[in-house]
């Protein structure tokens, strides 16, 4: 029922890359994910549910984000670095 963003703008390179390109945040073209509140009210966040203890959690996360690779240029997890351990960037 719910979205928890981190934000969307902020004029900076990437982060936790060896590259100094600009971020998709720099332009606006990014946004990151950190949690879902689900309608039972259960709240789901990629930090402590991307590798925590319920399968099913686990598997709706990953799910969240292989639906997100249809849809989005990009989609960062916290498999790809240490700076993505808390959301997705989408
Ligand atoms: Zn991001």
């Amino acid at each position: 029922v719910r979205v928890e963003s981190f934000g969307t703008y902020a004029c900076r390179a990437t982060i936790g890359t060896a590259t100094t390109r600009l971020s998709g945040h720099a332009i606006a073209n990014a946004v990151d994910i950190g949690g879902f509140i689900l309608a039972d009210g259960r709240r789901v966040t990629v930090l402590a549910d991307w590798n925590g203890p319920d399968p099913a959690v686990r598997e709706f996360l990953r799910v969240v984000h292989a639906s997100a690779c249809k849809r989005f240029g990009t989609v960062l997890s916290p498999d790809y670095n240490a700076a993505h351990r808390n959301h997705f960037h989408l």
